[in-house]
């Protein structure tokens, strides 16, 4: 989650101090960047994924789910183990925000190769088993890659239980979730504290709850000790919650690539913005928060919601007198604008920047759009500093940039290359929320790393107005989005003739493209989007299949791929469950539950046991995902290390993971 500095952070007002030295050298630190590497060219594909593991204990005799608060120990071990085996180590490791959650990613991103895709399940399946090792198997503990952890929030939910008040939690000032279950790295806590300081108040999250025929109309939630700011801020007919970690505590899976130069990760930034809410509803998987099933099915307005640090006034509650900006959206949202040239004119929401920054970037040369989007990031203070980190070589460090950049948690992210390394421009994709297997993550993984490469080989082109992606975001996080929501989409796509299908030297765009000139959008359904309109647009799986058919393929990775095809296509035609869907059932269907909304003790323990075993895969799930048989694999096949040992023989070392 972002930049990790070790040391001492700052209270929030000697933050807020310094928060336009920040700006400033952030700004400096980026011109500075972009200066060096603006021309770095010949970058060859790299991608990685992220994906947050829940850690759960099962207390069988009393029926109780409870998150296990080891993560910090967990990834000391696994940390311990990285380091100690350098060289055939599968995973990397990072804390997250909750102390219940480690993050895990391959070693080395993967490389240009179509073998690498099918090595993603595998290494995911790696990184569990590496998780489970550590755990007390015998005492119930286990990894679950749940989203939303069905009881969070609740009396108990920790292990160990830990005191949960207002007066104890004094970083969030919550009722529900204690500020002992936050990851123990000072950021965490700081980030928690900085947030709540700074917005004047704690967070406050309202989610509508799911009308069930018993459920009280209205719903109106009780809160210990009658508590009157929660009385105050909580909403009829809505779930009411009060900490960052009932947002960030949500595990996600994130993609990351790298481009060949600057302008291919510009516009695989654009083409990806229109597809984030297509694969949020997609991922959908979080269905019931602090015990109730909710009317929402995904994480990410739940997420804004807990880190909203923006003032009254910048709320627009109150008329400006010590803020500069009213801001629309909370740090945490969806993107604000396209970077592109090309893209320039479907940026029509208004884009809040700081106009002073914005100039300078574009004085240092950056076009305009790249420009306005980094100026609107730094619209925002830092969240976060640690005094070891204050006065820094410009030249040489970015903490600064990398300060307000990674507290700016957007859809997706676009990541200049760190100064003094080998990594290029890259971009984040970052809506997808995490499935219970690793068969599933792999499949939106490797759907998304396919889809890229299409879209620059084929030159496709999804661009439609910003704000009909927000408004797309927004649908995507209804409940059922996937069968019953309509989201804009670009239907016109460019006449393609002569697909380059070329992976290493990344000379897409040579001009063999027709371009359709004004662009049609309109609305579709996601089975329509993914799997094509009779008579109308193809459907990107069509687009997907074509592409397949002019790569040089091996059979294992194209069954496996096809798996992996055929597991999103039947989630988006509805054959198969989306995990919210398949939650909601679960929860409807329990003989205990009472068609009031209510997630008790013992449906979130029978619904957790079952997410467990089909993890395991000691339970069949059809209804979820089919009865999948991939052959993914470990390492590259000799082929395949060949093939990279050739390739690379002009370099010291083969830095993909082979
Ligand atoms: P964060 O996303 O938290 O900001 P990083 O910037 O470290 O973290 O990105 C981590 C992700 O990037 C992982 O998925 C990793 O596999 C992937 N990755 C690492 N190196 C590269 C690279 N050269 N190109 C593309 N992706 C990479
Ligand atoms: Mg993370
Ligand atoms: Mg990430």
């Amino acid at each position: 989650m972002g930049l990790l500095t070790l040391g001492s952070p700052l209270s929030w007002k000697d933050t807020k101090k310094f928060a336009d030295h920040v700006r400033k050298h952030g700004t400096q630190q980026l011109i500075n960047i972009y200066r060096r590497l603006k021309d770095r060219h010949g970058d060859v594909l790299k991608w990685g994924d992220e994906v947050e593991y829940m850690l759960v204990v099962m207390d069988a005799d009393n029926k109780t789910a409870r998150l296990s608060l080891k993560g910090n120990e967990v990834l000391e071990i696994l940390e311990r183990r990285e380091k100690e085996s350098p060289s055939d180590y599968p995973a990397t490791w990072r804390p997250e925000y909750g102390g219940f959650i480690v993050e895990g990613s391959p070693v080395r991103p993967y490389g240009h190769l179509m073998e690498h895709l099918n090595m993603v399940e595998a290494n995911m399946r790696l990184r569990r088993e590496e998780i489970l090792s550590v755990l007390d198997q015998e005492r119930g503990e286990t990894v679950i890659t749940f989203t939303a952890f069905p009881r969070v929030g609740c009396p108990g939910s920790t292990d160990p239980e830990v005191e949960c008040n207002p007066t104890v939690n004094t970083a969030s000032h919550s009722l529900f979730f204690p500020d002992a279950a936050i990851n123990h790295h000072p950021r965490f806590r700081t980030l928690t504290r900085n947030i709540r300081e700074r917005r004047g108040e704690k967070v406050c999250i309202n989610t509508p709850v799911f009308k069930d025929i018993n459920t009280p109309k209205p719903f109106r939630d009780t809160f210990p000790n009658d508590d009157i700011e929660a009385s105050w801020h909580a909403k009829d007919d809505h779930i009411y919650m009060d900490h960052m970690a009932f947002g960030m505590g949500c595990p996600c899976i994130q993609c990351t690539f790298q481009a060949c130069d600057l302008g291919e990760a510009l516009r695989l930034y654009d083409q990806l913005t229109p597809l984030c809410p297509i694969f949020l509803a997609l991922s959908a998987a979080a269905p019931v928060y602090r015990g109730y099933l909710v009317d929402t099915e995904c994480r990410f307005n739940i997420i804004a919601q807990s880190v909203d640090c923006r003032t009254r006034e910048e709320r627009g509650l109150e008329p400006l007198k010590n803020d500069r900006f009213v801001i629309p959206k909370s740090r945490y949202d969806s993107i604000d604008c396209y970077l592109t040239p090309e893209a320039e004119k479907y940026n029509d929401i208004d884009l809040i920047l700081d106009q002073d920054i914005c100039q300078q970037l574009q004085d240092a040369g950056m076009d305009r759009p790249l420009a306005r989007h980094f100026a609107h990031l730094f619209i925002r203070d830092p969240i976060s500093l640690f005094s070891e980190t204050i006065h820094q070589n410009d030249e040489q460090e970015t903490d600064h940039f990398e300060n307000i950049q990674s507290t700016n948690w957007q859809s997706m992210r676009f990541k200049p290359p760190p100064p003094n390394s080998t990594i290029g421009w890259r971009v984040e994709f970052r809506p997808m929320e995490a499935q219970l297997t690793d068969f599933e993550n792999a499949a939106y993984v490797v759907f998304i790393v396919l889809l890229t490469r299409v879209i620059l080989t084929y030159n496709l082109n999804f661009l439609i107005p910003i704000s009909k992606v927000d408004e797309n975001m927004q649908e995507a996080q209804k409940r059922d989005a996937v069968r019953q929501g309509l989201f804009w989409f670009s239907e016109c796509l460019p006449v393609f003739k002569k697909p380059n299908a070329d992976w290493f030297y990344s000379e897409y765009n040579d001009g063999c493209f027709e371009q359709e000139e004004d662009k049609e959008y309109t609305k579709m359904t996601i089975n329509e989007i993914i799997n094509g309109q009779a008579g109308g647009f193809q459907g990107l799986v069509s687009l997907m299949n074509s592409y397949l058919e002019t790569v040089d393929i091996d059979v294992d990775t194209r069954c496996s791929v096809q798996q992996y095809l055929m597991l999103i296509q039947k989630r988006a035609s509805g054959e198969l469950m989306t995990t919210a869907r398949w939650i909601r059932a679960f929860v409807q269907n329990h003989p205990k539950y009472k068609s009031d909304s209510v997630v008790s003790e013992e449906i979130a323990y029978d619904l957790t046991k079952v997410a467990d075993e089909i993890t395991k895969g000691v339970r069949a799930c059809p209804e979820l995902f089919g009865t999948p048989r991939t052959r993914t694999k470990v390492s590259l096949s000799s082929v395949g290390q060949k093939k990279l040992r050739k390739e690379s023989s002009d370099k010291a070392d083969i830095d993909v993971l082979i």
